[in-house]
C-alpha cells in the first residue's frame, strides 16, 4: 500500500513515521528543497500544480491525502478524477473559507460564536453595531496560526480595520470570553465506523498552540463528538479531524475545523492505544481503525523556533522528543515533547517542567 500526501511538512513526517511499521510507504509532493518528510518518504520535488509531478503521484500511489489546508482544489479534483483522495475534497473546500465553514456549522446545528460577513469597512461597522466589542476580524482565506486575523476592542479600533486586514473578504466574529480551548480528534473509517480519542485541552499564546493536554473523560466530551459526528457523516468523511472548539460554562461553540491529522493530536504517538497518524492511515487504506483508548495522561508541548537541548528534555521523567529536523525560525514549529503518565500529580508537576524548557513559556 502506497498514500501519497500533498505536503511534505512534520505533519507528512509523522504520517510516513507511523506507515513503516505497517508496511505503508508515503510519497510526498512538496516545493520546500527541505521538506522535513523527506528523509522518511520519498520526496516529488515541485508545485502543487505541477501536473507533470500530479501525475507521476497519481501513477505512483493507491491513495492520496494531504497534511494541510491550502492544497489547490483544482490540482485535489485533478488528482481524484484518477485515484482516491480522502478525506473527500468537499471538506477541504469548507475549511478553506470561514464563511463557508461556520455557515456549515450552522446548517448542521452545530453552534458558533455569532459570525456575519464583512466585505467593505462600511459593513464591517454594520456588522460590529450587531455583533458588538469586543470582536475578532477574519480573513475568510488563508489564515492559520492567529494570522489574518484583528482583534477589535474598542470603538477606535473599527476605523480602518478593513484596510488594515489587506481588504479582502473577511467575517467578524463575537470574541469569545471562554473558560478554554479544547479539540476533539475523530476518525471515521471507509465503513463509516466511528471513534474519538479523548479530548484535548489547548493553551495557545500569540495564535500558536503551546501546550495540548489529553482530558480522559472530560465532561463535554460527548458534545464534541456530536459535533464532529454531524461534519463526518454530512461529508462522508474518511480519515482524521480535528474539531477546536471554545468552552464558555458547559456549552462549547466550534472555532475551526482540520480535514487532516492535528497539533493538538500529537500526544496520542505515546497517549493513546494507537495514534492519530497511525489510524489516519489505516482509514485511507480502507483498513479498519485502531482503539482509541488512551494510556494514562499525556501532555504536549510545542517547540516553537527552535529544540531545547536534548540533554535537558531527556532529565525529565516520561519525556519522548520529536525532533522535526527543521532549520530554527522564529515562530515556527521545531518539534514537540510528550509525557505520558498514569499519575495525574505527576502530569502537573511535568507540565511546568516542560513549560520551563521553553524560552517564551506556556502562558
Ligand atoms: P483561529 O485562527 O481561528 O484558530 O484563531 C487562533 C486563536 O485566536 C484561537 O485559538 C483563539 O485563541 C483565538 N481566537 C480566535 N477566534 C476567537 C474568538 N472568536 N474569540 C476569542 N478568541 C478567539
Amino acid at each position: 500500500m502506497v498514500v501519497g500526501i500533498l505536503g511534505g511538512g512534520q505533519l507528512a513526517r509523522m504520517l510516513a513515521l507511523a506507515g513503516h511499521p505497517l508496511g505503508i510507504r508515503c510519497v510526498v509532493l512538496d516545493p520546500a528543497d527541505d521538506a522535513c518528510s523527506a528523509p522518511v518518504a520519498r520526496h516529488l520535488h515541485g508545485a502543487f500544480d505541477d501536473r507533470v509531478l500530479l501525475d507521476e503521484l497519481a501513477d505512483s500511489v493507491d491513495v492520496i491525502t494531504y497534511e494541510f489546508e491550502n492544497v489547490s482544489l483544482e490540482s485535489l479534483r485533478y488528482l481524484s478524477s484518477r485515484v482516491p483522495v480522502y478525506p473527500p475534497v468537499a471538506a477541504l473546500e469548507a475549511t478553506q473559507d470561514r464563511l463557508d465553514e461556520k455557515n456549515l456549522f450552522r446548517e448542521l446545528g452545530i453552534e458558533t460564536p455569532d459570525f456575519l460577513p464583512v466585505s467593505s469597512q462600511e459593513e464591517l461597522e454594520s456588522a460590529v453595531g450587531r455583533i458588538g466589542l469586543p470582536s475578532v476580524l477574519k480573513t475568510r482565506r488563508m489564515g492559520y496560526d492567529g494570522k489574518g486575523q484583528i482583534v477589535l476592542k474598542e470603538a477606535a479600533d473599527v476605523a480602518g480595520a478593513w484596510e488594515q486586514l489587506g481588504g479582502v473578504p473577511a467575517i467578524l466574529e463575537a470574541f469569545v470570553p471562554f473558560d478554554r480551548e479544547v479539540s476533539g480528534i475523530v476518525v471515521r473509517s471507509i465503513e463509516g465506523e466511528i471513534s474519538a480519542w479523548s479530548l484535548t485541552e489547548n493553551i495557545h499564546a500569540d495564535g500558536i498552540l503551546k501546550l495540548a493536554t489529553s482530558k480522559p473523560h472530560d465532561p463535554v466530551k460527548p458534545i464534541a463528538l456530536d459535533f464532529a459526528t454531524r461534519l463526518l457523516e454530512h461529508l462522508d468523511y474518511v480519515g482524521v479531524l480535528a474539531l477546536e472548539c471554545f468552552q464558555i460554562g458547559d456549552r462549547l461553540l466550534a472555532n475551526e475545523f482540520a480535514p487532516r491529522v492535528h497539533n493538538s493530536g500529537h500526544w496520542t504517538i505515546e497517549g493513546a492505544e494507537t495514534s492519530q497518524f497511525e489510524n489516519h492511515l489505516r482509514a485511507v487504506a480502507g483498513v479498519v481503525p485502531g482503539s482509541t483508548e488512551p494510556l494514562g495522561h499525556s501532555v504536549m508541548l510545542n517547540c516553537i523556533g527552535e529544540m531545547p537541548p536534548l540533554a535537558s528534555v531527556m532529565r525529565i521523567r516520561g519525556a519522548h522528543m520529536h525532533d522535526y529536523a527543521k532549520e530554527p525560525r522564529s515562530g515556527r514549529k521545531v518539534g514537540h515533547i510528550t509525557v505520558r503518565t498514569a499519575d495525574a500529580d505527576y502530569l502537573r508537576q511535568v507540565t511546568a517542567d516542560l513549560c520551563d524548557l521553553q524560552k517564551s513559556g506556556c502562558r
